[in-house]
């Protein structure tokens, strides 16, 4: 027993490797490196090498002080967030591991995970609007995104206003202006910056830097502006570098990347984490022991798969771009807008995996090319080890109205494609013989 009964006399017990060590004389350790030991000290577990699954919904206090200044820390009575572990819906060690590790891929100095993509996106939007606020987007979104803005946020007088993505600042600069107006006669704030790069299906890129610029010439800094970086991240873009404040991910994607599990996260600087952490602390949403843990494995390969995948897409890439079935590709590789490329050379560092193949034809000669695949399978999602391939049109985006679908150039023939690490030659084989068929 201690005599401690105030909170902040009491001894911190070791839960943490510390001090982290993320140099070797001076050299900055890599994210790769990182990956497989980060955040984690065997001897705390035993000597078990790699961080066991801890299945509990609580933890033990090692005294009632200890407890209250925790309990503190969770409540935000204490700046700094809880020292220790409380209950599984706040944190747990898996999840701070995860957590840790997510954020050295960004660059940040925090990161929260969630049960999905889109777990996160929702609380994080909910954790800064108000009543009366804007919202400002890139568009289009992922449609769940776009759904949640103008069917959920907007029952709470929230409203948004939008720009396409490959938007110039200026353009960006007249749509905060508007915003802003908007929210002042709605009685409220332009709440978020909400982009998502490259956009599903078009792969049209936002550049986050002119964005930066529109916001520091009609807003203040108390903005944040947040990106969805499921499509190129944490490999290929790094939005922190450029301006962002918030990364947004889907974790079911590259970074889970073996379609075997849901997750998100989102990452950035402490004070913009802050009140994410205290509504899922409020509502949950934090993802589970099992996951997080599947996920530290999943990072010490990210790189390896990302680098496979992407090499792979882009000798398919030249395979598909002069064959006699195919009407034309969308892939990051192959730009042919001057400005977007421009975008591309300065925030992006590889050209990704999932693009959109134009089959000649419509959707009687897109399905017969996607039915005749072998390898690749028919399913939506991104991101894995294995090739899938779907028609956006009538699936991912079927209820999307027609005009819009037109506008987005979201045609019937587009098929959307995300390659894997299977061997190229294959995968060449493969799209060979069924667009023979079409
Ligand atoms: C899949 C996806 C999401 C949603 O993530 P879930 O993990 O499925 O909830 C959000 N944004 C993008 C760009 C996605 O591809």
């Amino acid at each position: 027993m201690t005599d401690a009964i105030d909170a902040t006399d009491t001894p911190t017990p070791r839960r943490k490797p510390k001090p982290e060590k993320t140099t070797i004389g001076g050299r900055e350790l890599k994210p790769s490196t990182l990956m497989m030991g980060h955040g984690y000290d065997p001897a705390l577990s035993e000597g078990s090498l790699k961080a066991p699954i801890f299945l509990t919904s609580t933890f033990a206090f090692e005294n009632a002080a200890a407890g209250k200044r925790h309990f503190e820390g969770i409540t935000g009575k204490r700046e700094g967030g809880a020292e220790g572990l409380v209950y599984s819906r706040f944190n747990g060690p898996n999840q701070e591991i995860l957590e840790d590790r997510l954020a050295i891929w960004d660059g940040a100095e925090d990161a929260l995970a969630f049960s999905s993509g889109m777990t996160a996106i929702c609380i994080l939007m909910l954790a800064y609007v108000s009543q009366g606020d804007v919202m400002v987007h890139s568009g289009p979104l992922y449609a769940a995104s776009e759904g949640f803005v103008a069917k959920v946020l907007s029952k709470f007088g929230v409203t948004y206003v939008d720009f396409p993505a490959g938007a110039s600042r200026e353009e960006i600069e007249a749509v905060l202006e508007k915003a802003k107006d908007q929210a002042a006669k709605q009685g409220g704030k332009v709440a978020m910056i909400y982009l998502e790069s490259p956009a599903n299906p078009t792969n049209a890129l936002v550049d986050i830097e002119a964005v930066n610029a529109a916001r520091g010439a009609v807003l203040d800094a108390t903005c944040p502006i947040a990106i969805d970086n499921t499509f190129l991240g944490p490999l290929w873009q790094r939005p922190l570098m450029h301006g962002a404040d918030i990364v947004v991910y889907s974790l079911t994607k590259y970074v889970g990347g073996h379609s075997d599990l849901v997750a998100g996260g989102i990452s950035g600087a402490k004070k913009w984490m802050d009140p994410v952490r205290a509504l899922r602390n409020t509502m949950g949403g934090i993802v589970d022991p099992n996951t997080a843990w599947m996920l530290m494995r999943s990072l010490e390969t990210v790189e390896l798969r990302m680098e496979r995948a992407g090499k792979n897409a882009e000798k398919v890439c030249v395979f598909l771009r002069d064959h006699p079935k195919v009407e034309g590709l969308g892939y990051l590789g192959f730009i042919s807008d001057p400005s977007q490329q421009d975008i591309f050379d300065r925030h992006c560092t590889g050209a990704g995996s999932t693009f959109s193949l134009y089959i000649k034809g419509g959707e009687a000669e897109s399905f017969r090319f996607l039915d005749n695949l072998t390898i690749a399978k028919l399913a939506v999602s991104l991101g894995g080890t294995e090739t899938l391939a779907s028609l956006p049109a009538a699936m991912t985006h079927l209820s999307v109205p027609d005009e819009r679908k037109a506008a987005l150039g979201i045609t019937d023939n587009l098929v959307r494609v995300s390659i894997g690490i299977e061997d190229p030659d294959d995968l060449i084989a493969d799209f060979d013989q069924a667009l023979a068929q079409v």
